[in-house]
Formats: C-alpha cells, structure tokens, sequence
C-alpha cells in the first residue's frame, strides 16, 4: 500500500487521538472529556431556516465565495468591528476549510510558518503536508501570548504568524497589550497574521481583543462550528482588509476546484445565526468553566481557562501520555499534549459536557493526582 501513496499522506500523523479513542472503546459510559464540540443542539429557529431554505429549493452550488446576501452580512460585521472599508470575504467549508484554503494561497516549500505552542492540531498538519516548515514558539507554561519569542523567530523565510485566541488546547484569551505587541511586530517586519477566532463567543472574562482592530494585515477567520453547535453543517468565513484582497482571491480560485462552495442551505442558516444571541449557552458554559478550575485548582497545576472549552492542565509526574492512559482506566477520557504540542507534558480537557460529568469528572481525577 505504501508505494501508491504520495508523500504528503505520510507527512500527516492521526496516531495521538486515535491511540485514546482505540483505548477508550471498550468504556461504557465514561467520562468523556475529550470532544471538541458543544454539548447543546443547534438552535431550533436555525434549524428552521435551513429546512425551509432545503424545501424552498436552495439546494444548489452557490457562487464559490458563498452566498452574495451572506457575504454582504460578512463585509458589514468586519466593517463595523475593525473600520475596514472595502472588505474582501470568502464563505468556507468550516473554519477548517479556510485554513486549507488559506495555507495552500501563502505556503510555498521551505517557507516558514510561526506557532505559538501548544496549538491547534491541523496547522502543523497543513503546513507540513505543504512542504513548510513550522516554527514552534514555546508558550509554557502560563500560555500567555509569547511576543518578544515570535519577534525572535521572524527570519527571512517568514511567511505569516498563527494565532488563536480563545485558544484550543489552552483556553487562553490574548490580552490587548498582548495583540498590540504583537500587532507592532508584525507591522515593522511586514508579515501576515492569520487569526482563528471560532471560539470568539467563548469568551468568560469579557470581550475577546482581536488583532484585526489593531493589524491591517490580518486574515480573520470564524466560524459557526463552535458558538452555534454547527459542526457537522460546515460553515465558516475568512475576512480581510483590502490589502490582503488578492489572498482572499487566490482562496476563492483554489475554492472553485476543490470544496466548490460550502454547503448552500446551511449558508442560509448561518447567515441568520449571525443575530442569533447566545448569551445563555455562554452563561452555562461560564459555570462549567469554573466547576471545571474550582474543582481541580488544589491538586493540579492549571491556569484559569478563559475562553474556548478546554483546560489545559500538567500531568502528575509529566508525562500526559502515561497519564491518559491511567485514566482511561479510570473510566475518564482526556487528550494527551503531545497532540497539540512538540512537549508532553500536559493533557487537555474539554468541559463541554454537563456539569454532572464534570463534577464526576473532577472527583475521579482528583484521586489520581
Ligand atoms: N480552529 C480551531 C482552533 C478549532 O478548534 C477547530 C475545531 N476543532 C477548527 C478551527 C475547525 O472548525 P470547523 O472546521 O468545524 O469550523
């Protein structure tokens, strides 16, 4: 089988989640601490508008940037929030979808790619599946944004700086000192800043600063997987100031002969999610949050979550992956850092799941600790 496969499938390694997922098969009813979606459906009313968009025959391609009313919506949001006069916007297959765009549109072989470590597993995926090279900078251990590292990072071969905030694995926010510092950085050094925002509802201690109202440059991406429990409808956006508008083209022309367009009638339901108010789940997922730190702050090492629904904690003894596997035993599933990380030294919860997990869920790891 090995000779028929190009090289680029080799350079993609899934073997970190699937050795816990393979672990955990056999568990009945566990405490599952390790999925990457909310806990709650999508909104009834939304449901509604992508029924009545499929009965009403809304079924076919859109135009490959998405839909033209939804696009507009898009450009309005980005105007209001960051002053960009003449935004360039793409719809998406998903916040995963823009980044494959993206990156295919900026990486050539040997270009260097900066990361804040831990990260978002597909960036690294993307990157080295392009022939990049990814740049890790080191955020240990308070996870906070590590400025004056990526401004020692920038070389020549430089092409754009990840960011993620609320971040997946660590929940961490970037304060506006942070972005500013960042934002000045980048601006003397003249690179892109490819900022993933999906979790920017997720947000528990106020607003979540983005570096689009500070850095012209700056791709935006969000999307409706996370806020609007859409994950399986596929919808996301890229959004940029007019001077990365021949990024967002080059997106939109690889979209024509890869994803074509992202799914119509979900379009549809996304744009209406666009006023829907998810104050309540915020709320809860507030709670969560601090069922989730108060219940383990005394006996593991773990900074507050601030945002997304992850808390990413220190394994006893370090080693994460030991760790997972003792509590899998232990009836409770979480994710060994290796995965989201060049260390392993730490293991990501998710806390979307209902607070009696959550309290079952702290107890259990609290007599392992
Ligand atoms: N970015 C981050 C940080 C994520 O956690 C995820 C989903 N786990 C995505 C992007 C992709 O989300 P989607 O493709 O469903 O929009």
């Amino acid at each position: 089988m090995k000779k028929i496969l190009a090289d680029r499938a080799s350079k993609v390694d899934a073997s970190g989640i699937r050795k816990v997922f393979a672990l955990a098969a056999s568990l009945k009813d566990p405490v599952n601490f390790s999925i990457g979606q909310p806990d709650f459906d999508i909104p009834e009313e939304l449901k509604q508008v992508a029924i009545d968009a499929i009965k009403i025959g809304k079924n076919s391609y859109s135009q490959t940037a998405g839909d033209t009313e939804f696009n507009k919506k898009i450009s309005k949001l980005v105007t209001q929030q960051f002053g960009w006069k003449s935004p360039s916007t793409i719809v998406t297959s998903g916040v995963s979808g823009a980044l494959l765009l993206a990156f295919m549109a900026l990486v050539n072989p040997g270009d260097e790619i900066i990361i804040p470590d831990p990260y978002f597993v597909m960036y690294k995926h993307l990157v080295n599946m392009l022939g990049g090279k990814c740049v890790f900078v080191d955020s240990y251990p308070d996870f906070k944004l590590p400025v004056q590292k990526i401004a020692d990072a920038i070389t020549d071969k430089t092409k754009f700086i990840m960011l993620n905030s609320p971040c997946n694995p660590t929940g961490q926010v970037y304060s506006v000192e942070e972005i500013k510092a960042l934002a000045k950085i980048a601006a003397q050094k003249d690179i892109i800043v490819i900022s993933d925002e999906i979790y920017e509802k997720f947000c528990y201690d106020g607003p979540c600063p983005s570096i689009a109202n500070y850095y012209k440059k700056t791709l935006l991406m969000n999307g409706f997987s996370k806020a609007y429990a859409m994950t399986g409808w596929r919808l996301g956006y890229v959004a940029s100031d007019e001077c990365l508008q021949p990024v967002i083209e080059a997106m939109t022309k690889l979209q024509q002969y890869t994803f074509v367009c992202a799914p119509t009638p979900f379009q549809h339901a996304a744009m209406a999610a666009m006023d829907y108010d998810v104050t309540d789940h915020i709320k809860a997922y507030t709670r969560k949050r601090d069922l989730l730190y108060d219940g383990l702050k005394d006996k593991f090492e773990i900074n507050k979550p601030q945002g997304a629904f992850y808390a990413f904690v220190k394994a006893p003894g370090s080693n994460a992956t030991e760790f997972v596997k003792k509590a899998i035993e232990n009836n409770i599933l979480v994710i060994p850092g290796g995965v989201f990380s060049e260390k392993d030294t730490h293991f990501r919860i998710s806390f979307a799941t209902t607070d009696e997990k959550i309290i079952k869920g702290t107890e259990i790891l609290n007599s392992m600790a």
